[in-house]
């Protein structure tokens, strides 16, 4: 059994549509995929249509953009109830904030002499309500300026580039208590990934596993061997759930093809068994994964 349960579609910034995501993640023998947009579901019904057709098993999920203690966080929500109310309201308010940046991002590149408008952005974003810089970034390339989503993040776009710019993020905890009682369960996304440097560290994972924490993502290519050794040794400790996935995008990320890491058999069934808890406690319609 080959689970991934990392992945983005063309509705936050990947560059596949899900059907067709979900279509390339059966020919690439996969057996279990999760959708996981940023900050959306409006991916889920086309992803679960196409999950039926082509015969691969889909769980509906999300990745969550959260702050903890001043460090962003990446918080995985599988299974959630979307339409419970504090965690809808948080979600509306971490795409607004997604929307609402956008003009300072692109004044600051028209102050380095580009020239780049809201719509080079919205013709790169295809209509999806999580704007993000992997668009403006697309759309640098469509104007000739950069060749590729990397060179537009190296030159500008990166945390400390000139044309870097914060947006809102909700507060971790809040979100994993909405998580939860919207009947899902949340896993931190690649928690030492890029420059989140050792945090959240053991005690922050015990306390975030109080407040609801099912697992961590352990096998991400932003981990190295050693980070991955050091997680997973956490994660056990701590009686928390491994997961393993590639952080798909399409063709917008380099060397996360799909199923570069997995998920193994045990440890999904573990998150599907607390999701089912979730789900029964929090006396919520949430969606069922989709089975072939
Ligand atoms: P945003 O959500 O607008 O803050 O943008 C973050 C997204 O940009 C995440 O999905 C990352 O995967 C993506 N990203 C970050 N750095 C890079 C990079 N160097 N090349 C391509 N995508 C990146
Ligand atoms: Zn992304
Ligand atoms: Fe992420
Ligand atoms: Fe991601």
């Amino acid at each position: 059994m080959r689970i991934d349960l990392h992945t983005h579609s063309r509705v936050s910034d990947g560059t596949q549509t899900p059907a067709e995501l979900v279509a390339a993640a059966r020919a690439a023998g996969l057996d279990v995929l999760a959708l996981t947009d940023h900050d959306t579901a409006a991916g889920w019904d086309e992803a679960a249509d196409a999950a039926r057709r082509v015969g691969i098993e889909l769980v509906r999920g999300m990745e969550i953009s959260t702050t903890h203690h001043g460090h962003g966080v990446h918080l995985l929500a599988y299974l959630p109830d979307p339409t419970y109310p504090p965690l809808a309201a948080e979600l509306d308010a971490v795409l607004a904030g997604r929307r609402d940046r956008v003009p300072e991002m692109l004044t600051r590149l028209r102050g380095l002499g580009i020239e780049i408008d809201a719509d080079d952005v919205a013709r790169a974003a295809h209509g999806t309500a999580a704007t993000g810089r992997p668009h403006v970034a697309d759309a640098l390339v469509t104007l000739g300026v950069v060749a590729d989503r990397t060179e537009a993040f190296d030159r500008f776009l990166a945390w400390g580039r000139p044309a870097h710019v914060e947006r809102y993020a909700a507060g971790l905890v809040d979100v994993l208590g909405h998580v939860r009682a919207a009947g899902g369960v949340s896993v931190i996304a690649h928690p030492w990934g890029r420059s989140r440097r050792r945090f959240p560290d053991h005690g922050d994972l015990v306390e975030l596993k109080a407040h609801g924490l099912a697992g961590i993502e352990v096998d991400h290519q932003d981990h190295d061997a050693p980070t991955r050794a050091e997680l997973r040794a956490l994660a056990h400790q701590l009686d928390l759930v491994v997961t393993g996935s590639s952080d798909h995008h399409g063709a917008g990320k380099l060397d996360h093809e799909l199923g570069v890491n997995t998920t193994s058999p045990e440890q999904y069934a573990r998150l599907l068994d607390l999701a089912a808890i979730a789900s029964a406690r929090s006396g919520r319609p949430t969606p069922e994964v989709v089975r072939p």
